[in-house]
């Protein structure tokens, strides 16, 4: 179920269009508001699910399907030329901000490792 105090729930709820790269009906692309990469994007599951750590069985192919998704992405946008980074925080010490499952795509520039 959507929680109403979530803000990517409220996106999603409220089909806020402009920053959206994908969507159908399972997972939605959004570019994200505060971009750390040229490219910066969020592959987000429209059910609400606060981290991958809390992922149960029967939602797994979620996971599955949110990758494919990101090859739909790579492709379109052409990522893959010079690569790109995938990224899901989970928990305090990751820093995740929003506890909305999503994975962040970061391309357009060399990254650094190790990860800040
Ligand atoms: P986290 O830190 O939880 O892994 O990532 C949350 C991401 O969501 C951050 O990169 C932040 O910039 C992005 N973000 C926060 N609020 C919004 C919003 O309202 N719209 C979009 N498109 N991105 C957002
Ligand atoms: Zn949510």
């Amino acid at each position: 179920l959507p929680d109403n105090d979530c803000i990517f729930c409220n996106i999603i709820e409220k089909n806020k269009s402009g920053k959206t790269e994908y969507e159908d009906d399972e997972v939605v692309v959004l570019w994200d508001i505060n971009p750390q990469a040229p490219v910066h994007l969020l592959v987000i599951p429209k059910m609400h699910i606060a981290r991958l750590s809390e992922f149960s069985e029967k939602d797994l192919h979620l996971l599955t399907k949110m990758m494919s998704v990101t090859q739909k992405v790579v492709k379109r946008l052409k990522l893959s030329d010079k690569g790109f980074r995938l990224v899901i925080n989970d928990g305090h010490d990751s820093g995740q901000s929003i506890f909305h499952v999503h994975m962040h795509i970061l391309s357009g520039r060399r990254m650094t490792w190790p990860p800040g």
